[in-house]
């Protein structure tokens, strides 16, 4: 597989280090500049200064019911920018359809994914819940990967973010602009053992909706393949899972490759599940049989080389 150009993602604007927090300071996040920016070309959003409330400002919070909150002052209750940043979050879904993934900053009334508290009557509920940006960018596009950056310390979370995004990136720029059945075989094929490693049962599902993809109802098809997979691969693969997609690879070198260099790559896969080693230790080992005698089919799986090796993500899992 060719190494992709870098993708292009969107990111708070306080985690690339810009001065546009409330106090005039910034979160600059290391694992954003440094590693991922080998891989991803980010623009930035801060959407409390996109909406005109300036730096410094005052703070503010979500306040009210969990479903349904709104965004006000921590001091001044009158101020309320609920509308302003629910519709600033679309605005920005709707007008950047070549984003492949999204980066935000944790805890944020704004910008919070996983991590944002909503309060009543001046006091914590209980649980972690969206800012109001990501809610009104979730109602444009639900289903643009999105990650934390705290949560990118965690080796597989962030293996998992950035091969999802080189998903979402392919789908993006190779079968959206000429959706068709043959086009989607040929996208769900590079995508088989990728989805194997994640869920034997969806692997099921979606090769059934693939299979059916000639037959009338091809858009709503689609639109049900996509959200499946983007569903399924949103959580991590386990180690059974990926030991499932390894055998099933090495089960494409039977006639082509010597029943000790089998054997060889069998003890590999072995030492990952037992925890010994890391998925780079098998994964590789079988990538440098597969590249010199494996088919076209199993060579373009992207299962094999998910993003760019460089990153040596999967040294860390
Ligand atoms: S968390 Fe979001 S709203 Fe807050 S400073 Fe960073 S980019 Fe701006």
């Amino acid at each position: 597989m060719q190494e992709s150009p870098k993708i292009p993602i969107g990111i708070s604007a306080c985690l690339l280090g810009e001065e546009v927090r409330f106090n005039g300071g910034h979160k600059r996040s290391r694992i954003c500049l440094n590693a991922l920016a080998q891989v991803f070309e980010y623009r930035s959003y801060c959407p409390e200064v996109a909406i005109g409330m300036g730096v410094p400002r005052e703070t503010i919070r979500l306040e009210g019911e969990l479903e349904a909150p709104r965004v006000v002052g921590s001091k001044t209750p009158g101020l309320d920018v609920t509308d302003e940043l629910y519709e600033y979050g679309r605005r920005v879904a709707a007008e950047s359809e070549d984003l492949s993934g999204y980066i935000l900053m944790k805890d944020s009334p704004s910008c919070g994914l996983y991590s944002t508290k909503v309060y009543r009557n001046g006091h914590p509920l209980p649980g972690k819940h969206q800012g109001m940006f990501v809610r009104g960018f979730r109602a444009e596009n639900p289903l643009l990967p999105m990650e934390e950056e705290g949560r990118l310390n965690d080796p597989v979370l962030k293996e998992n973010f950035v091969a999802l995004v080189h998903v979402y990136d392919d789908w993006r720029r190779h079968f959206k602009p000429d959706p068709s059945p043959r086009a989607l075989v040929a996208f769900h094929s590079r995508y088989k053992f990728l989805v194997m490693a994640h869920s034997q049962k969806a692997y099921r599902e979606l090769g059934q909706i693939v299979a059916e993809a000639g037959a009338p109802g091809f858009e709503a098809r689609v639109e049900a393949y996509f959200e499946a997979l983007m569903g399924v691969l949103q959580k991590p693969a386990n180690r059974k899972g990926h030991v499932n997609a390894l055998y099933h690879i090495l089960g494409y070198l039977k006639e082509s490759v010597d029943g000790d260099a089998r054997q060889d790559i069998s003890r590999m896969i072995d030492s990952y599940r037992e925890g010994h080693v890391n998925l780079s230790v098998p994964a590789t080992l079988l990538n440098h049989y597969i590249q010199r005698v494996g088919s076209d089919y199993i060579n373009e799986q992207a299962y094999l080389r998910p993003y760019s090796e460089a990153l040596g993500l999967r040294n860390a899992i």
